[in-house]
């Protein structure tokens, strides 16, 4: 059926190192990284998904971007996906006069409306309404909260703020406004511009930040649907109002990022460890991919070596259950990109191991969600097929989809067993890049016969499997399409 080449890709293959980690690894590109050459090294250090901050940079970068990453993959031989970030209703500072600008701590200094300041004690920033819409007592925080601001007086065009925490800010950096209610929209044109662009690239993931309701990611999915998109949405919790609305949210999203950066200004900075606890839970309740953001290896910047509190962080982030880990300017903008997800593989592979042989999760699934369709049968089924891998030794699980459905919910089972989820639909294979512990494999055919067929070859082909080992296969039956209702085990002839 299938011409030898196609299963170049297999995990199993010598074409390529099988991964030792499952926990996958998403990393920002930028400077650091642009490169074929250093993306192929990041690829094959362990990235499988690389994020653009559209927030960040050029057209004319992001463009050439795009085309490394694919060539990289390309000569790596591994499925790599690609994540637009849009930067959503996210303020930013105007223009300052000078490079960087300090603010003392007690001075006064003033948002005035428009793009250019006045004077040296005024402030710009990209939401035109922030001076009518403050209110006196509002706290202004600049740069990731480094420096702090509470609103004094507000004439509707100037704001005068005392500066509470001094320090040093620069042009663009991020504005928040913790608790502020503000009427600034969830898609500005430049987002609903860079996600038009997104499906022309077939990006395999698309982000907004500061998410507030359910109705924005709906919002985004169906203009990404009617460009003909399949990319997953994913919600970036990172506001108060995500928090207070997580289960629509989640439910509403393909998979969710735990964005520590800005959630940890827009909430007290002590909360974001039990929220980062909360939305794993609740992904793993609606089934959803989670990824753990921000600061990861922080010290790494600029270090050869993390801090042993960012290794405990990693590793406490897959103990709760994330599903990927991202780097940002980590390996966009630091001094050692590949050594930096070197270091994250390493604390996967020795904090996963702390899982292996955990009898089989009940994620939770389906419980207290409303689920509007029969997914909770192919979790079950899912939750089947790792028990029955596991009591029957078998050396691999095969699943077989037309989508990323089935994968998602068998990776929620933190199953050890080396799983491919293999199919037919070339768009599907980058997608499930996120999932924990699963292979995505691109074939021609999924049907049954051919499936064993190919599976036997593998292990005629190679030293995966031998006669004897037994293999788990898992698939939907026309008695019930789109619903993973069979699971068979196989014996390697
Ligand atoms: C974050 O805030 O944690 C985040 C991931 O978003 P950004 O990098 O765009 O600030």
């Amino acid at each position: 059926m299938n011409s030898p080449n196609r299963f170049a890709d297999s995990p199993f293959s010598a074409s390529r190192q099988p991964r030792l980690n499952r926990t996958k690894t998403i990393a920002t590109v930028g400077p650091a990284c642009r490169s074929v050459e250093i993306l192929q090294q990041l690829v094959e250090a362990g990235v499988d998904v690389f994020r653009l901050n559209m927030a960040h940079g050029k057209r004319a970068d992001h463009e050439a971007a795009v085309a490394n990453i694919r060539e990289a993959g390309r000569r790596s031989n591994y499925p790599v996906g690609i994540l637009i970030d849009l930067a959503g209703p996210k303020i930013r500072l105007g223009q300052i006069a000078t490079e960087s600008m300090t603010l003392e701590t007690g001075a006064t200094v003033y948002f005035v409306a428009g793009d250019v300041p006045g004077a040296s004690n005024e402030l710009t920033c990209s939401y035109q309404n922030l001076t009518s819409e403050v209110a006196v007592g509002d706290r202004i925080m600049i740069g990731d909260g480094i420096v702090r601001l509470n609103v004094e007086s507000t004439d509707g065009r100037r704001a005068a703020c005392r500066v509470v925490d001094g320090g040093v800010i620069r042009s663009r950096q991020g504005v928040n406004l913790p608790g502020a209610r503000l009427g600034v929209s969830a898609l500005l044109p430049e987002d609903i511009e860079h996600a038009m662009w997104a499906t022309t690239i077939d990006a395999e993931f698309v982000s907004l930040s500061f998410v507030r309701q359910a109705s924005e990611i709906r919002d985004l999915k169906s203009r990404l649907r009617n460009q003909g998109s399949l990319a997953m949405v994913i919600a970036k919790i990172e506001k108060r109002e995500a928090l207070d609305h997580l289960d629509d949210i989640v439910n509403a999203a393909d998979a969710v990022m735990v964005a520590r950066g800005d959630l940890g200004v827009e909430i007290e900075i002590e909360k974001t460890p039990l929220a980062q606890k909360r939305i794993i839970r609740t992904c793993g309740r609606y089934g959803k991919p989670v990824i753990v953001a921000t600061q990861m290896l922080e010290s790494m910047h600029t270090h050869r070596f993390p801090t042993r509190a960012e290794v405990s962080d990693v590793a406490n982030a897959i103990l709760d259950g994330a599903d990927a880990c991202m780097l940002s300017g980590e390996t966009a903008i630091g001094d050692h990109p590949v050594e930096v997800v070197r270091m994250m593989r390493r604390i996967q592979v020795e904090t996963e191991s702390a899982l292996q042989g955990r009898p089989s999760r009940d994620t939770g699934y389906g419980q207290g969600s409303p689920q509007v369709d029969d997914s909770d049968v192919t979790d079950a089924v899912m939750m089947g097929a790792a028990l029955l891998a596991r009591r029957a030794d078998a050396r691999l699980v095969v699943i077989a989809s037309s989508n990323a459905e089935a994968a998602i919910l068998k990776s929620k089972q933190r199953d050890f067993i080396p799983t491919i989820a293999v199919t037919d639909q070339p768009k599907m294979v980058n997608r499930m890049c996120l999932l924990w512990g699963i292979s995505p494999l691109l074939i021609e055919s999924i049907q049954l016969e051919d499936l064993r067929n190919r599976v036997c070859q593998w292990a005629k082909e190679n030293d995966s499997l031998k006669s004897g080992d037994r293999v788990v296969f898992v698939a939907d039956t026309e008695m019930w399409p789109g619903i993973h209702d069979t699971i068979m085990i196989w014996s390697i002839p």
